[in-house]
């Protein structure tokens, strides 16, 4: 165990993700476990530069397991990309006697982990939190697992009124880069078609495929659209398309949007982020730095910060062909 390490500072930053507070949750009692200071670092980056930081015990983090969001807030921090800015994080941090750092967040809360750390010597390890799912090195991200379950009960909701009154429903989800929650959603939620950042299907297989899936006897249909799809038109656009080529059928469309962030973690995702504050604090505390815990193969596992963020998270080419064949 590490001697130098006798303060650890954990923030989280990007984009919130239900299970951030279980991960603030395991790495504060972690430190308290291996008899370590902790501090939280308010609104990420933004904060550090402010030096808001809290002392943290391991009573200070009861009740948060369950609640979305993170009580530690988050922010997307300009000054933290300077020079200038990091060096005020950076005495801000010495003047509080923190030793090492836990991020929690996303690949661009990674790079500037991996920055600060080359200028100036700090240990840091990364814990992934975004739901889009989109980071190399993990099979799951913090936030995943709760969205997904979020984004099909949704989708079953709207499977009832679609078929009530015979219609199509465009339902766009989050995932700019990445098709993970669309193709997911997609197969869970009984889609008729789901469109994804990875697969350009082109209009006229999907206009093929509602024409197939109506000849067959459906009455109502359900496609997935990722933010990012490859077709390149929003969900609106997608809609005047099908109406001018389609007339059997009465088009709607749901962005789903912020929603699918919030809410109270699934036990899947407050089980990933008590495992992965754990292995964050204790590969700290062996010396290690500039890694990103993930889960890989059920088992935690520790990738290069530079790997995990240039690295490309792949769809599941398995799930894709199921996708297809389950709407046959
Ligand atoms: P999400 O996936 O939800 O968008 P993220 O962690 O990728 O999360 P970003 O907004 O890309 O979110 O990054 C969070 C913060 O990390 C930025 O606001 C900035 O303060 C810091 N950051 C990102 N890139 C750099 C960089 N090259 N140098 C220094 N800091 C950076």
């Amino acid at each position: 165990m590490s001697e130098t390490i006798k303060k650890i500072g954990v923030l989280t930053s990007g984009g919130d993700a239900p299970g951030m507070n279980a991960g603030i949750r395991s790495v504060v009692r972690t430190c308290a476990f291996h008899n370590i200071e902790c501090v939280g670092i308010v609104q990420g980056y933004q904060g550090m530069i402010r030096g808001e930081f809290i002392p943290m015990d391991a009573r200070s983090v009861k009740g948060i397991i369950n609640k979305g969001g993170t009580i530690l807030k988050t922010a997307r921090s300009k000054d933290f990309m300077t020079k200038e800015g990091r060096k005020v994080a950076y005495d801000q941090l010495k003047k509080e006697g923190v030793d090492a750092l836990v991020v929690i967040g996303g690949d661009g809360s990674f790079t500037g982990a991996m920055v600060f750390s080359a200028e100036y010597d700090m240990p840091v390890m990364g814990i992934p939190g975004t739901i889009d799912n989109d980071i190399f090195g993990t099979t799951h991200t913090l936030g995943y697992d709760t969205a997904l379950n979020t984004v099909v009960e949704v989708i079953d909701k709207i499977r009832d009124t679609a078929s009530s009154h015979d219609r199509l429903f465009f339902v766009e989800v989050m995932g700019r880069d990445a098709g993970h929650i669309a193709l997911n959603v997609g197969v869970a939620g009984g889609a008729e078609e789901v469109l994804i950042p990875e697969e350009n299907l082109g209009l006229d297989r999907l206009l093929e495929s509602l024409h197939r899936s109506k000849a067959s006897g459906k009455s109502s249909s359900i496609v997935v659209v990722a933010e990012g799809d490859k077709i390149g038109k929003n969900v609106f656009e997608l809609k005047d398309y099908v109406d001018e080529h389609m007339s059997e059928y009465e088009v709607r469309v749901s962005v789903l949007g912020h929603m699918q962030r919030g809410g109270s973690p699934s036990c899947f995702d407050r089980v990933l982020a008590s495992r992965m504050g754990v292995k964050a604090v204790e590969s700290l505390l062996e010396g290690k730095s500039n890694f990103m815990v993930g889960l890989l193969n059920d088992v935690m596992s520790l990738t290069p910060l530079e790997q995990a963020i240039k690295g490309q998270s792949k769809i599941n080419l398995e799930l894709l062909r199921v996708s297809d064949i389950m709407t046959t």
